[in-house]
């Protein structure tokens, strides 16, 4: 089958023929019919802290967020079958450790992100591997394209995680989103469908532009502006009441917390790059003084899917208004090139391998 593999860290993918995946006894093989392409996959492919240590070798396939067709199921698959049509979460959790059986399966104590580590070969790929597939095969509703599922993507869920589940959002609140990528706008678009007042904050008009798009109220270009902090908390009369940094470098994090009103909570859904080495120091006395929170999040557990999908069918959520572009496998590599100078605006989706 064809896919698009690891050459090595910055070194562009490539596009060729490799082995095909085969179920093991609880997994199952799925035809890939749509996959996100995400800046988790450009850390991972640039080397950056958190995946350095994962050793990815030559031939490696990253791409985490895909939906498709079941193919093949392994001998003690219970509750998948060949036609099902499914999406996976992009940490693959056994369903069975203590932090799973707590619907903490984001957090599973053998969890796996698929695509990124060597062990789980990802979707960038005709076909792909998922490991414990009664747990992790969600089956698509009725009415949810593959390109639909991929756009919901890891930080559509990350987002709707951090937004519904860790940080406290009610409606009428401000929320801001520093960075307008992929997880900034999902997260501008979340929150506004949570019902609260949105202030996006970018370099780019264009993000900006998609940004109040999806609902933000007010936006701030953070290069023409003196003082960010400043300019949020000057639109959201007196700072917000939960900001998100969906970018993860130095500035986008403590801009986050300085514009935070009292008892603010801070959202830290970006990973940081290279440059930050997974560390940013913080104003921490500004933080006892006003109270403030600072909540991480990742992913989101398996059982919620179910919470987005209504949410869709309600017509409150449409993850498609994120996908900038349906591609074929063969741009992959030029694609997140795009992401090193932040050209790509939303999330391109590949839907022809
Ligand atoms: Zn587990
Ligand atoms: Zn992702």
């Amino acid at each position: 089958m064809r896919a698009a593999v690891f050459t090595g860290h910055g070194e562009p993918l490539a596009v060729r023929e490799v082995d095909e995946p085969e179920a093991d006894a609880t997994g199952v093989v799925v035809e890939t019919e749509a996959c996100g392409i995400c800046r988790s996959d450009w850390h991972a492919w640039q080397g950056d802290p958190l995946w350095e240590s994962r050793g990815f070798s030559e031939g490696h396939v990253f791409g985490h967020e895909p939906a498709g067709v079941v193919v093949e199921v392994g001998d003690e698959v219970e509750t998948v079958r060949v036609g099902d049509r499914v999406a996976v979460p992009f940490n693959l959790a056994d369903g069975t450790c203590p932090s799973c059986r707590r619907d903490m399966s984001n957090l599973c104590d053998e969890r796996i992100p698929l695509g990124l580590a060597p062990e789980a070969p990802g979707a960038f790929a005709e076909r792909f591997h998922v490991p414990w597939a009664d747990f992790n095969a969600v089956h698509l509703p009725d009415g949810i394209s593959p390109v639909e599922m991929a756009g919901l993507g890891c930080r559509f869920m990350t987002s709707f995680h951090g937004l519904v589940d860790r940080a406290d959002v009610d409606g009428g609140d401000w929320v801001a989103v520093h960075g307008c990528g992929g997880v900034g706008l999902s997260a501008v678009h979340i929150a506004d469908a949570l019902g609260a007042n949105v202030v996006a904050v970018d370099l780019f008009d264009e993000k900006l532009g998609l940004a109040s798009d999806l609902g933000a109220v007010e936006t701030v270009n953070a290069e023409r502006v003196e003082d960010v902090p400043e300019a949020v908390t000057a639109v959201t009369d007196g700072g917000a009441h939960v900001s998100v940094d969906a970018l993860g470098i130095a500035e986008t994090c403590r801009n986050s917390v300085q514009c935070l009103g009292k008892r603010g909570q801070h959202l830290q859904i970006g990973l940081t790059s290279s440059a930050e080495g997974g560390e940013v120091s913080l104003p921490t006395d500004l933080m006892v003084a006003k109270e403030l929170q600072f909540v991480g999040t990742v992913g989101m557990p398996r059982p919620h899917y179910d919470d987005i999908f209504r949410l869709i069918d309600r017509g409150k959520l449409d993850p498609t208004a994120i996908v900038s572009e349906t591609v074929s496998l063969d741009r992959t590599p030029d694609l997140l090139d795009a992401m090193t100078e932040f050209e790509t605006t939303g999330i391109p989706v590949i839907d022809a391998f």
